[in-house]
């Protein structure tokens, strides 16, 4: 079969573009490396909606940052995405910081996001009882909301795969050559894929890939980490808003964001990397945050710290988005340097590159269905749904993570629903089992058995996240 287009990479804009190519008549293949969708940066960022503030007037940046933020209220009713509608507060602290803070407030306007203002430290205390003493004045960004991004990343390619999108993981594009007018993409270094276009969405890979075609790239990826610090739902309503520090020329800052479940991020840093797989946390890391965030709040419970990690942004030489098509090879396309506000901006990026930079004209599919549904977490059902859920489905009643409150039967539809998963950490995307207080301690046992029993596969062969990651490598006793 010959594809009309193959989006190479499953992160938040792979999905995107799948949702948005499955608008129109085509034979689309979604193409990924790793056992899971959305694994890259999308499964490592702050998860926030930006308003548009902050990037630089008239770049792709802020004009799809600010039309991604909006798209963003349609994709909840149509995807059951969690939206938390916090708004956000830029801090300023005294005379200078405040100058820039009015410039923010200039750039913000020229860019288009609606309803800001600029508070006075009383205002503002009011409703952020925690804002450090030193602030004088902020800038409230009431469209500032916050997501799960890798949830929304599932909810774009489950519903591209119901309206005819084809997706494979575990398939690494190693090699591209066009013969013809035909792409040729060489997967694990053994099979073949044929495609009359390519979309190239491989995040901080995506110049590694544009070289396997092309010789005169315009771009090159830095690689840019960030670490964060994760705080438990104990932490719930300490904060209000995502706050912001003014941005500097690493970027926004170290920021408090409160997450969709309750849990409160601290971070990220911003350091330049050589190596594009280095997600470590560092002791220099966590310090910089403990330092940086004195300059938004006066309290952080550091006793309520459950984890640690660390993203990779595809930040470039280019400075914005590069999302053009190939000058040397025609139907090749480029979705590359996609850093921050990349998830806020991903669904207006999809519709760009459909809508203004491929050129050629597709014909509408009317059959196309906007809806993904989800079931409601337990958790966050009222006594009487959570009566009628158990007595429809027993497993309801199993609760197998005690810190977070997920059932056996939420467990069960992560394993086998539409891009299901059966690894550990794969279960723990899509059900949120593992990740509370304990981080897996009590239920991760419990998650194997359920996946060995489900996949019926041995429990030794049950891998904790990619490819040969078994948790359990050998019997130690053994019954004679
Ligand atoms: C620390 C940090 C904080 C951020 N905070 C925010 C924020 O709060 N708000 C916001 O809007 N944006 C934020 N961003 C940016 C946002 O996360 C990214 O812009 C977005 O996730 C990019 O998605 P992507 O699909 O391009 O990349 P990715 O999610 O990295 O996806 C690329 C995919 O391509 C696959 N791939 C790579 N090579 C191959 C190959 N050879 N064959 C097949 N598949 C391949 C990868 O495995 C991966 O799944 C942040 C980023 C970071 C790192």
């Amino acid at each position: 079969m010959i594809y009309d287009y193959v989006i190479i990479g499953s992160g938040i804009i792979g999905s995107c573009v799948a949702r948005e190519l499955s608008k129109y008549q085509t034979k689309v293949l979604v193409l990924e490396k790793e056992n899971d969708a959305a694994n890259g940066q999308t499964i490592a960022n702050s998860a926030i909606i930006h308003s548009g503030h902050d990037p630089k007037e008239n770049t792709l940046k802020s004009k799809l940052c600010v039309e991604g933020n909006k798209m963003y209220d349609k994709m909840e009713s149509e995807l059951s995405i969690p939206l938390l509608r916090t708004g956000g507060f830029v801090v300023a602290r005294g005379a200078d910081e405040e100058k820039l803070l009015e410039s923010l407030y200039q750039r913000g306007l020229s860019n288009g996001v609606l309803d800001m203002s600029i508070l006075n430290f009383d205002e503002a205390k009011k409703l952020e009882p925690l804002l450090t003493k030193d602030a004088t004045k902020i800038l409230s960004l009431p469209s500032t909301k916050v997501t799960y991004p890798w949830e929304v990343a599932f909810a774009c390619l489950e519903n591209a795969i119901k309206n005819g999108v084809s997706f494979e993981k575990n398939s690494e594009v190693t090699g591209i050559k066009k013969v013809d007018d035909i792409f040729i993409l060489e997967i694990n270094y053994k099979t073949q894929v044929q495609a009359r276009n390519v979309i190239n969405a491989a995040g901080v890979f995506a110049d590694q890939i544009a070289y396997m075609i092309e010789k005169d790239i315009k771009y090159q990826i830095k690689p840019r980490k960030g670490e964060y610090l994760v705080l438990d739902r104990k932490a719930k309503n300490l904060y209000n808003h995502v706050l912001y520090a003014l941005p500097t020329s690493q970027g926004k800052g170290v920021l408090v964001v409160p997450q969709v479940h309750g849990n409160v991020l601290i971070g990220p840093t911003s350091s330049l990397l050589d190596d594009k797989s280095l997600v470590s946390n560092t002791s220099s890391g966590i310090k910089q945050i403990q330092t940086d965030v004195k300059r938004l709040v006066d309290h952080v419970p550091y006793e309520l710290n459950i984890r640690t990690f660390a993203g990779i942004r595809a930040s470039s030489t280019f400075e914005d988005f590069y999302i053009k098509e190939s000058i040397e090879y025609k139907g090749f396309y480029h979705v590359a340097g996609i850093d921050s506000p990349g998830l806020t901006a991903a669904p207006a990026i999809a519709k760009y590159l459909i809508e203004q930079v491929i050129s050629e004209k597709l014909i509408k599919n009317e059959n196309f269905d906007p809806i993904r549904l989800k079931k409601k977490t337990f958790y966050k059902m009222k006594d009487e749904e959570m009566k009628k859920a158990i007595q429809e489905n027993k497993a309801y009643g199993n609760i197998i993570c005690k810190c977070e409150k997920i059932t056996e039967a939420e467990i069960v539809d992560a394993i086998h629903s539409t891009i299901g998963n059966d690894t550990i950490k794969g279960i723990r995307k899509r059900a949120r089992a593992g990740s509370g207080l304990c981080q897996g301690g009590y239920c991760e046992g419990l998650v194997l058995k359920i996946i060995a029993r489900e996949t019926k596969q041995p429990l030794n062969q049950i891998n904790y996240y990619s490819l040969d990651t078994p948790i359990l490598v050998k019997e130690t006793k053994v019954k004679s």
